[in-house]
């Protein structure tokens, strides 16, 4: 027997979703990837960076990606912080605020990686139900935790919590509120604005999904000065290497694209949602890039297999609150009549 923590023996450790290796031979809308490249400039960003420069280390504070995404979010720089994925801020709260023994909670179901990481901090857990409307059944009027994760929109369902829910979450948690935003740039709203007007509120965003980055491995927080400075000193210090670094900078500066890519998901979404109705699938409405929706006899499994079959990876969730229905990201407008094809041959 080796001699390791007693949780980290414990712990089964979090399964991502299955990236087949004929990566080809798949219509692949399992792991809410965007369905289009990344932007030309970004691609040109990483080449010029590709070269003899690779034997220096890179600026350890990524100060170029914090200055351009400070002035599109409208924060000074000090409120920003670059990360290689948004899991890594996800990861350094957790050992910034929640020691051995302390409590943090998320929303089940929402983004089960939160448990994976306090379990290796050796944090408890707690997690909160859904109401029928969406909203935490049994929130207490002051949650004592250390770190509350809201994941807004909700993932794997889509939907979202208004802001003033949200808000007056800020004042029941007497520790930091995360809002995880990986999804936000797919929706309508976000609480970038709390962030200024609560000092315990922290978002965090990615560049995986909405800026077609998932393979980069890049994602920011903005949060309070001393809560970057906290996040500062626990990461590793050269986090973002210089490609990423590149790549955030150039992904930023290129807004044109970027809305571009997510108005065509976004419209392929509402298409989409609509033909699932028509199939008399019960679709919740989603602001994510991806649809939750439970076919008519409500197994999800029976649909998955049948997907698996044809090469259409969806994700499917054995959780009870999930097996009744799909995962299922918005790929592109011709991947998605492929699908619908399919759901109908299916039924
Ligand atoms: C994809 C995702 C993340 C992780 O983003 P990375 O930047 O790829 O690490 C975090 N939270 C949620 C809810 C996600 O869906």
């Amino acid at each position: 027997m080796i001699p390791l923590r007693k949780n980290i023996a414990l712990m089964a450790g979090y399964v991502p979703g299955f990236q087949p290796k004929d990566e080809k031979a798949w219509i692949k809308l399992n792991t809410n990837e965007n369905p289009y490249p990344p932007s030309p400039k970004v691609i040109e960003a990483i080449l010029a960076e590709v070269g003899e420069g690779l034997r220096k280390y890179p600026d350890p504070a990524s100060q170029a990606g914090r200055e351009e995404a400070a002035r599109l979010y409208g924060f000074d720089p000090e409120w920003l912080i670059m990360a290689n994925g948004s899991d890594e801020l996800l990861n350094n709260l957790i050992r910034a605020f929640a020691g051995e023994g302390e409590e943090i909670a998320y929303v089940h179901p929402s983004y089960s990686y939160y448990s994976t990481l306090a379990e290796i901090q050796g944090a408890r857990v707690h997690t909160f139900r859904l109401t029928q409307d969406w909203r935490l059944a049994d929130f207490p009027e002051c949650y004592q935790g250390k770190l509350f994760f809201l994941t807004n929109p909700n993932a794997p369902l889509g939907f979202t919590y208004p802001l003033d829910f949200i808000e007056e979450l800020a004042g029941r948690v007497e520790g930091m509120l995360v809002v995880d935003e990986a999804y936000a740039d797919f929706a309508d709203e976000n609480a970038l604005e709390l962030v200024r007007k609560y000092q315990n509120v922290i978002v965090t965003r990615t560049f995986s999904k909405s800026y077609s980055l998932a393979g980069m491995r890049l994602g920011l927080a903005v949060a309070r000065p001393e809560v970057i400075a906290a996040l500062d000193k626990i990461r590793d210090h050269y986090n973002l290497d210089r490609l990423a670094q590149a790549a955030a900078v150039a992904a930023l500066r290129d807004q044109d694209y970027f809305r571009e890519c997510v108005r065509k998901i976004r419209e392929t979404r509402e298409w989409f949602s609509g033909e699932l109705r028509v199939l008399d699938y019960g679709v919740i409405p989603s602001s994510g890039n991806y649809v939750f929706a439970s076919p008519p006899d409500r197994d999800g499994k029976r649909v998955y297999d049948a997907l698996y079959q044809r090469r259409i990876l969806v994700r499917y969730f054995s959780d009870p609150t999930l097996a009744h229905g799909l995962r299922i990201t918005i790929g592109t407008r011709e991947e998605m009549e492929k699908l619908v094809a399919a759901l109908a041959e299916i039924g």
